[in-house]
């Protein structure tokens, strides 16, 4: 199995799937962008009501942060529901719990359905605090957790061997393995007679003869009543770029010295950026997973550190034996730190529907669009169709969040394109290394192997033109603006972008 990344995650060792029998079907009631677990769930969702759907996706199924996630199962979301009271109130937030746990049942159902074998978990949350200004703030997310009505206690030890200050445990959680759980769905939707088209990047849109005409990179072209773009970032360039920004976070697998020291629960800590916790099993191998160090896209100098600095968090306080895995992925928060799912905005006919902004909650959000959307296409209306409507307009506090997202574009933009290094010689660069840099009077995107070998791209991102940095542990080319991702030679690995960086010919330098 492929990721949009050069470091490996445990969820790609799954058995290789066995392809459905449909493929030449150009012509369908609904097309569904993008076969991670939003895709695969409204696609799903209605074929299983006797719509007939295809899946158009431009890799492979779980290519996307479906297969870098770390696959919690959260009705406790990682927005603190303290947080969320003060943004929208009580009664939505309880709307809110009330989606996350509609969420979960859906998971469960699905499971339970087809057969699902995802070693899906049901547990116990703890969150913990080590400083007297963390405790202030956790006991305020124990009090909105219990005005919520999830039953939650304080309580003196945690499932790591770590001594908090304070530290409370929730119920309702749980985790399982993403990858196994959407193999499953696509088998479902296959043996339904849907239909799924790997390698197929969707570059456009358009609307002829009231159907939509979906277009590919490689001229394919598809006609549909309605697309569901379940790309995690919606593409080209419209409202959402302004209202959700991308994030990468990364995660380490450990397998401990003592067996008896895997938690049963799943954990996060109060630093900023937190860290979270928990036990994946395979086959009869337990390991420690943990994730954290989360930063903007494209807006750190040397991405590898993160690694480094994980590492030595798990050390100080777990009693290892080795470092199996290690991989970071990409998730987009949103501008008032609720989803936006439901018809496309600025597009009145209602054909096109979009779910993005889900932070570090798509298992449970993604789910939650797949029916939601799902619905909207079979019944014109869903529920929490008001409470994460694309077109709401958030509280004010967020607008001001909106505006600095915005002002950190613009201000990259700008400055990128003046900060370059100007190099006489390639000789300059190490082997390993890439950078932006001014060669022969161009500005260009050049990356040198550990052969010496040169990879030289324009790096200009295709989505808005915003300047790309080199990602030095997943090998790829970032934008800090709305998060596109390229690999060494310029090829698409994330949108919003839908084409990929243009390449320099080397041997013309
Ligand atoms: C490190 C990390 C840890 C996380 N941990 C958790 C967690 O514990 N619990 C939780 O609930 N959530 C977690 N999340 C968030 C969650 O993993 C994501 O929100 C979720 O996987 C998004 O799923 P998706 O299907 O919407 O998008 P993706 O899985 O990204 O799938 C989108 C697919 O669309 C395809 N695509 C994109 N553009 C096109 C196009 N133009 N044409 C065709 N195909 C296209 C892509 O190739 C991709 O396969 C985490 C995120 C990260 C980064």
């Amino acid at each position: 199995m492929e990721r949009d990344g050069n470091n490996r995650s445990i969820w790609q060792d799954v058995p290789d799937r066995t392809i459905g029998k449909i493929s030449n079907r150009e012509d369908v009631d609904v097309l569904v962008i993008g076969a991670g677990i939003t895709g695969m769930t409204a696609a799903l969702a209605l074929q299983e009501e006797g719509q007939i759907c295809s899946v158009l996706e431009a890799n492979s199924i779980a290519f996307g942060t479906t297969g870098g996630t770390s696959a919690h199962l959260n009705t406790v979301l990682d927005t603190p529901y303290s947080d969320i009271i003060k943004q929208h109130g009580l009664d939505k937030t309880r709307e809110v719990l009330q989606s996350t746990r509609r969420a979960m049942d859906l998971i469960r159902d699905n499971v339970e359905k087809y057969a699902i074998d995802c070693d899906l978990i049901d547990c116990n949350g703890q969150m913990y605090a080590t400083t007297g200004e963390e405790k202030e703030e956790l006991q305020k997310i124990k009090d909105a957790i219990l005005q919520l009505g999830i039953s939650c206690s304080e309580i003196d030890n945690l499932a790591i061997p770590v001594k908090p200050l304070y530290a409370i445990e929730f119920a309702e959680q749980g985790h399982f393995n993403p990858t196994k759980y959407i193999l499953g769905l696509a088998g479902a939707f296959e043996a339904l007679g849907g239909m799924i088209v790997t390698g197929a990047l969707v570059q456009h849109v358009k609307r002829i003869d009231g159907r939509l005409s979906v277009t590919t990179a490689d001229g394919r072209v598809f006609r549909a009543d309605k697309v569901i773009y379940a790309t995690h970032t919606t593409p080209g360039i419209q409202l959402m770029n302004f209202r959700i920004a991308p994030y990468r976070s990364y995660l380490q697998l450990w397998e401990l010295a003592d067996h008896a020291a895997y938690p049963d629960k799943v954990l996060y800590d109060m630093e900023d950026p937190f860290h979270y916790f928990r036990t994946v099993v395979q086959g009869e191998n337990r390991f420690l997973l943990v994730g954290g160090q989360d930063h903007k896209t494209a807006h750190g100098e040397n991405e590898n550190v993160n690694f480094l600095e994980l590492q030595a968090f798990v050390t100080a306080r777990f009693n290892t034996k080795r470092k199996v895995y290690q991989w970071s992925s990409q998730y987009y928060e949103s501008q008032d730190a609720l989803p936006f799912i439901g018809y496309y905005p600025g597009k009145s006919d209602g054909r096109e529907l979009i779910a993005t902004g889900f932070g570090g909650n798509g298992m449970i959000f993604g789910s939650l669009s797949g029916h939601m959307l799902a619905d909207l296409i079979l019944k014109e209306t869903c529920e929490f169709e008001k409470l994460y409507s694309p077109t709401r307009f958030g509280p004010l506090s967020s607008v001001k969040d909106l505006v600095m997202e915005n002002v950190d574009v613009v201000k990259h933009f700008v400055k990128d394109r003046l900060a370059v290094d100007k190099i006489e010689g390639l000789s300059e660069l190490a082997k390993g290394e890439a950078a932006v840099l001014k060669y022969e009077g161009k500005r260009i995107g050049i990356y040198k192997d550990q052969e010496g070998a040169i990879s030289a791209v324009d790096p200009v991102c295709r989505h808005a033109g915003c300047i790309v940095k080199w990602n030095n542990t997943e090998e790829s080319w970032d934008c800090p603006c709305h998060g596109a991702r390229y690999g060494i030679n310029g090829e698409l690995l994330t949108g919003p972008a839908v084409a990929p960086l243009a390449s320099h010919d080397i041997d013309k330098l």
